[in-house]
C-alpha cells in the first residue's frame, strides 16, 4: 500500500490527525499539479504549505515539522483527500505498473544507483531603500565535484520534484530522478519551495538575476541564516565572495 492513513494516523498522534482533517474536511487541500506519478497540493493552513505525493513513496512537504519528522498534518491532510477524490488510486495504479517485475529490472539497469549532489549557498547583502538594514538574497551552486551556478532556482526544484534533468554545461548534468541531496541542503531547498509557493505570481515574473539570486524575505532570511551550520555557503558578491564562517 502506497499510503496508509491508519499508520499516518498513529505516527502523527490523535491531535495534528484532527487538524489535518479539519483542513481536509473544509477543503482546504487544493491540487495543483497532477501527473501519473505525482500529486502536487497547497494545503491552506497558515501559512499554506505545498505537499508533494508521489507513486515512488517520496512525498514531502514544504513545513519544517515535515523537514524534522518526514511526516506532517499536511501530508496527512492531501492522503485523506487523495483517498477521497480518487486520487490515491491513480497514484497506486501507477505504482503497481512499476514495481511489474519485467519492468523493474529495466529500471535498476538503467538507473545509477543514488549518489548524494553538493550544494553551497552564496550569501549576497545589499542596501535596501529607506532602510540601513541591508535586505540578504541568496544563490546555489550544485555539483558533485566541481560546482556549477544554478542560474535559475525554481528551475532547479521543478527538475527535483518532477524528477527531470537539468544540464549545467558540459561538467555537470542534474538527474533529478536519482540525485539526493543531505538531509541539511534538504532543508535550504525546502524553505525555498516555501518562499516561491507562497507567492507563486511573483515567482513566474522573476527574470535574469532574480531567477538566480533572490531576495530573501524576513522571516526567510533568519530561517536561513539559522540552517548555515550544516551546510556550505559563501558570503560576498557574484564576483567577489569567500568562504562563511560558521554562524554560531
Ligand atoms: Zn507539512
Amino acid at each position: 500500500m502506497l499510503i496508509n492513513l491508519n499508520r499516518i494516523r498513529e505516527t502523527l498522534g490523535e491531535e495534528l490527525w484532527q487538524a489535518a482533517q479539519a483542513v481536509s474536511a473544509k477543503g482546504g487541500v487544493r491540487e495543483t499539479d497532477a501527473t501519473a506519478e505525482q500529486s502536487v497540493c497547497i494545503v491552506a493552513t497558515d501559512p499554506p504549505h505545498r505537499t508533494v505525493l508521489s507513486a515512488g513513496g517520496r512525498h514531502s512537504c514544504t513545513c519544517a515539522y515535515f523537514g524534522q519528522h518526514g511526516l506532517c498534518l499536511h501530508i496527512a491532510a492531501a492522503a485523506m483527500t487523495a483517498k477521497q477524490n480518487g486520487t490515491l488510486n491513480r497514484l497506486e495504479h501507477t505504482r503497481a505498473r512499476s514495481a511489474a517485475p519485467a519492468l523493474l529490472n529495466v529500471m535498476e539497469s538503467a538507473l545509477p544507483e543514488e549518489s548524494t549532489v553538493k550544494l553551497e549557498v552564496l550569501l549576497v547583502r545589499e542596501p535596501r531603500e529607506g532602510t540601513q538594514c541591508p535586505g540578504l538574497r541568496m544563490g546555489l551552486r550544485i555539483g558533485e565535484k566541481r560546482l556549477y551556478v544554478v542560474r535559475s532556482l525554481p528551475q532547479l526544484l521543478e527538475s527535483i520534484d518532477r524528477g527531470t534533468i537539468l544540464s549545467f554545461g558540459k561538467g555537470f548534468t542534474f538527474h533529478g530522478e536519482w540525485m539526493r541531496f543531505s538531509p541539511a541542503d534538504e532543508r535550504v531547498l525546502n524553505l525555498l519551495r516555501t518562499l516561491f509557493s507562497a507567492a507563486p505570481q511573483q515567482t513566474e515574473e522573476l527574470r535574469g538575476r532574480d531567477l538566480r539570486l533572490v531576495s530573501l524575505p524576513e522571516p526567510f532570511a533568519e530561517g536561513l541564516l539559522s540552517m548555515l551550520e550544516e551546510t556550505a555557503y559563501r558570503f560576498g558578491t557574484e564576483e567577489e565572495n569567500e568562504p562563511g564562517q560558521p554562524v554560531r
